[in-house]
């Protein structure tokens, strides 16, 4: 029995080398000789759109020219939106909705590696604390998820934004609240401040009358 399992095993290799090896070569075969070759010029087209960023590239072929003949005739340049084509759960750069932020700071202080920075102040009519700092260093981001777990509004989010490369570091920092925008909310922050010193003040002086008229 022992030497017809062993007979039996070594077909079976046999078997499921042969067929294995035929797909991945099948798959090889199909994707060089049928399959529409898209090739992006990239950093020049923006992956996203499948447009050259640059016009001057519009009506350039993305292969070079020995290969071109040989690999079919669509003229290479990648048309949908890649995004499209990505999971649901995709992560890709981080995205901030200003509205909804409430400078909890949850997502600044779960987050392993310091890349988000968050300041607020409170100011009249707004729910919460108003941002007056929300920075992503998207340098420094693993992707890892904790912020956007625990921020209890939405407010950071995964989008499908996957292109980040550049040729300048100081691009990957981002500042999503403008100087102009900062500075009033300060100046608004420090309104209301005065105006709840004022009622505090009043109120307590109003105490004190009452007390000595007793
Ligand atoms: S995804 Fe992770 S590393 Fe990136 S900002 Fe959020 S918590 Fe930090
Ligand atoms: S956790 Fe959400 S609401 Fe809180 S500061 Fe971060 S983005 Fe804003």
């Amino acid at each position: 029995m022992k030497i017809f399992d062993g007979i039996k095993g070594y077909f079976r290799n046999i078997y499921e080398s042969v067929t294995t090896v035929s797909m991945g070569m099948w798959i090889t075969f199909k994707t060089a000789f049928f399959e529409r070759k898209v090739t992006l010029q990239y950093p020049s087209h923006d992956i996203l759109e499948g447009k050259p960023k640059d016009a001057s590239l519009s009506n350039k072929p993305n292969l070079n020219p020995p290969f071109e003949p040989l690999l079919g005739a669509g003229q290479q340049i990648y048309k949908g939106p890649l995004n499209t084509q990505l999971p649901e759960r995709y992560r890709g750069l981080l995205g901030y909705d200003e509205p909804s932020c409430i400078s909890c700071l949850l997502c600044a202080l779960n987050c392993p590696i310091d890349v988000i920075r968050v300041k607020g102040v409170k100011i009249e009519g707004r729910k919460g604390k108003v941002p007056t700092t929300f920075r992503i260093d998207y340098s420094k981001c693993m992707f890892c998820g904790l912020c956007v777990e625990v921020c209890p509004t939405d407010a950071i989010f995964f989008t499908r934004q996957f292109e980040g490369a550049t040729f300048e570091y100081r691009t990957l920092i981002r500042e999503f609240i403008s100087p102009k925008l900062s500075l009033e909310r300060l100046q608004l922050a420090e309104e209301a401040k005065a105006k709840a010193r004022e009622k505090k003040e009043e109120k307590e002086k109003s105490a004190r009358e009452t007390s000595h008229t007793e």
